[in-house]
């Protein structure tokens, strides 16, 4: 593995470390700038969107994945935002891209690239959560019209989102996996019902809904008519690939590396005790690791090469490991770690107790930990797979 960059790729990087010297702050920040002039300034200058070609709101740049490396790297390391993220950047727009006809590109990439229409991911129903394709929500063509009955369950942001991408059961004698499509629409369809979820964070990000004869265009369908596990696929190797950025885990190690220098147990900075900082020394050894695994899959996307196991370990380890540093970080803090809400005693804006919580949720989340170890186990290593009831 060649880590070196050629000298273009070199003046990049000093290009894009000028970038953010010069304009951080226009960052987004709490009582500053928005984030919405953020993201169209990223997108102006290649930072944001930056492949995605310009008749679609992108910046219309030919992919370089070793720029786009590098963009991550220097955003992470200036501990400054790369854009917005959320399910409709980073797992929407590239399943459209890849699936999407011509008027669902148009109609949706750019102002989804630009934040002003947000997403969901209707997929999780209340008996359907690691074994998604029991998905029982039904979808009927009446006429020119797909008519939507059932409910979905922990959907995030569903209360802030203009749209829903959402699996639904359109050929019910299909098999499970067959019978399947992929619908998107607007929040604002009458028939649909939000209600929220308190999650241990103590906000409400995630929600029940409800469709009761919801009524959305033929066309408003991605893919093929009960081809839905397919576009999902796509989808959710989209999601798992963004849960978790060893950029930005190891700037996360690197900021608590400098609180324990601060923060003091009996008198002395946490650094100097032993056992803290041998906690330390494991989490940045496996973000480290993290972190060579990452250029592993860039030297197979760069080569065009299947990365494997390489790529299936990354969300189960990624959303692990964070919420370890995390918690190292709330031990760290002592009595402080147990602060929440607004005091002046609060360290990181509090960043700290709402990352440990949040990211518990994450190992749930895209797929919980026992199911990433089943595909490792059985489409990685080639083991046997798992026993199935004869009913399943
Ligand atoms: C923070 C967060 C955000 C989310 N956001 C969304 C969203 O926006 N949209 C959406 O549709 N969903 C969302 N979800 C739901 C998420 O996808 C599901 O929670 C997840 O797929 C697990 O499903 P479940 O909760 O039904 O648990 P279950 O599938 O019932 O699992 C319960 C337990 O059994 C284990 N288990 C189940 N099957 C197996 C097996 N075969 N082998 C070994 N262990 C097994 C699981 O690992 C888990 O520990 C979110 C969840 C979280 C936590």
């Amino acid at each position: 593995m060649d880590l070196s960059y050629s000298a273009e790729h070199e003046d990049f990087r000093r290009q894009t470390v000028a970038f953010i010297e010069a304009n951080r702050h226009l960052a987004p920040r709490p009582g500053g700038p928005s984030a919405l002039a953020w993201q169209a300034l990223l997108i102006e200058n290649g930072y944001a969107a930056r492949t995605i070609p310009k008749a679609y709101g992108g910046y219309g740049a030919e992919p370089d994945i070793l720029k786009s490396r590098i963009i991550a790297e220097e955003f992470a390391r200036a501990q400054i935002s790369p854009g917005m993220g959320g399910q409709g950047i980073s797992m929407l727009v590239p399943t459209l891209l890849e699936m999407g006809t011509e008027e669902q590109k148009v109609q949706f990439i750019g102002p989804t690239l630009r934040g002003e229409m947000l997403w969901c991911q209707g997929y999780s129903e209340p008996n359907a959560g690691s074994d998604l394709a029991s998905l029982a929500t039904k979808g009927e063509l009446v006429g020119e019209e797909w008519v939507i009955n059932g409910q979905k369950i922990w959907t995030s942001t569903a209360h802030l989102a203009h749209w829903m991408f959402c699996l639904v059961r359109t050929e019910p004698d299909a098999a499970k996996h067959e019978g399947i499509s992929f619908l998107l629409f607007s929040m604002e369809t009458p028939g649909i019902e939000i209600r929220p979820l308190v999650d241990m964070t103590g906000a409400a990000n995630f929600n029940e809904v409800f469709f009761t004869d919801v009524r959305v265009p033929q066309h408003q369908i991605v893919g093929r008519r009960g081809q839905g596990w397919q576009v999902a696929n796509s989808i959710l190797r989209h999601e798992r690939g963004s849960l978790a950025d060893p950029n930005t885990m190891l700037s996360r190690v690197n900021a608590l590396a400098d609180m324990m220098k601060t923060e003091t147990l009996d008198g002395r900075p946490v650094m100097d005790n032993p056992i803290y900082r041998d906690r330390l020394m494991q989490i940045q050894g496996r973000v480290l690791a993290m972190r060579c695994n990452d250029l592993r899959l860039l030297s197979a996307a760069v080569n065009r090469q299947n990365p494997g196991v390489a790529a299936m370990v990354v969300k189960l380890q990624g959303t692990e490991l964070r919420h370890e540093l995390e918690a190292l970080a709330i031990d760290v803090l002592g009595e402080l770690g147990l602060l929440y809400g607004d005091t002046p005693r609060l360290r990181g804006h509090g960043s700290w107790q709402r990352d440990y919580m949040y990211f518990l949720g994450l190992i749930i989340g895209g797929g919980t930990s026992q199911i990433q170890k089943n595909i490792i186990a059985e489409r990685g290593l080639g083991m046997p797979r798992e026993a199935k009831l004869a009913s399943a």
